[in-house]
């Protein structure tokens, strides 16, 4: 039964690929990066939307393009100053990444592979990243899979996650060779705006009628987020800020500033903020408390790679603009 939904999908690829992209062109929204076809661009784009909410990736994107306006500005900039322009998206591997890859395609002659087996060759783009750069910016059909993707189509197939689904050999039988980057952007807008995790608008939506799950709520159990805390020390005099540097080596957030951390406090915090990391959410507890660090000017501090919470925290103190 299962296996006749998916087979009833694929056997109207057309139809559906049709109805999505009249409603795409329609509904969309109107983001920065759905103006151009330019692959540096789009490949930024997508890079900042692992993980990270279209509305909080819009300043940034436009900051980063302003500061690394092509590929080469990227490839010659230092690793701080990528990584400060980063600061506050978290997942700076990412950053770290697309650094390592604007070299390595300024080193081959400044133009983008122009395919998606060529962008996987360069470091941290793998296959998701590729095929959207490449449906997009060249028009190559090949679909891409996020979680949009995904639950998407476990509910036009009624199917559970983990049972088996091959989500990119499917996704590759329906997109059509007409307008692939379209297709695929219209299967992640359908899947954030319509058929959304929660109560899914079927009733509105432009595929309901090749959909076997209308509105089943097919998707996984999320696992139970853990509570934790964290104690840091806000040490000003001045205009200077008591900040460290992380490891270079740690395997998380290397090399970025941040406040000294304390051991757990019992007193009252003079601050206290959330912040979650994965599938931790920290109460932090900001201490007006002498701790050891190197001072930095506040003028200095804008330029430096901060982790996002120690940028949070300096915002909330009134401390830092941007
Ligand atoms: Fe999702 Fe409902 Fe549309 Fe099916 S009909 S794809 S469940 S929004």
């Amino acid at each position: 039964m299962t296996l006749d939904l998916v087979q009833y999908l694929v056997a109207r690829r057309r139809g559906f690929g049709r109805k999505l992209l009249a409603w795409y062109r329609v509904n969309r929204r109107d983001l920065p990066w759905r103006r151009t076809k330019d692959p540096y661009r789009i490949w930024v784009s997508e890079v900042m939307l692992q993980q990270t909410r279209v509305a909080a990736v819009l300043d940034y994107y436009k900051r980063f393009l302003k500061r690394f306006p092509t590929v080469r500005a990227l490839a010659l900039a230092k690793e701080q100053d990528v990584l400060a322009a980063w600061s506050g998206l978290g997942y700076y591997r990412r950053a770290r990444m697309m650094h390592a890859a604007a070299k390595e395609v300024v080193k081959r002659g400044g133009r983008f592979p122009t395919s998606a087996e060529g962008l996987r060759e360069l470091p941290g783009i793998g296959r998701y990243t590729s095929a959207a750069i490449a449906s997009i910016a060249y028009g190559e059909r090949v679909a891409v899979v996020d979680g949009n993707v995904q639950r998407v189509l476990l509910r036009l197939t009624r199917r559970h996650e983990g049972d088996g689904l091959d989500f990119w050999e499917l996704s590759q039988r329906l997109i059509p060779s007409k307008a692939p980057g379209d297709f695929n952007q219209a299967m992640m807008e359908l899947g954030a705006t319509v058929c959304t995790p929660k109560n899914p608008l079927c009733g509105s939506c432009p595929v309901k009628r090749y959909c076997a799950g209308r509105g089943e709520h097919v998707i996984a159990v999320r696992p139970e987020r853990k509570k934790a805390a964290l104690d840091y020390a806000l040490v000003v005099q001045g205009a200077k800020v008591k900040l460290n540097q992380r490891d270079k080596k740690a395997t998380l957030m290397a090399g970025m500033w941040e406040l000294p951390s304390l051991p757990e406090q019992s007193r009252v915090p003079a601050l206290v903020t959330r912040h979650s990391i994965t599938t931790t959410d920290y109460e932090v507890r900001v201490h007006r408390s002498e701790a050891k660090g190197r001072w930095v000017s506040l003028n200095e501090v804008e330029k430096l790679p901060l982790t996002g919470l120690t940028r949070k925290i300096l915002r909330k103190a009134n401390l830092l603009r941007g």
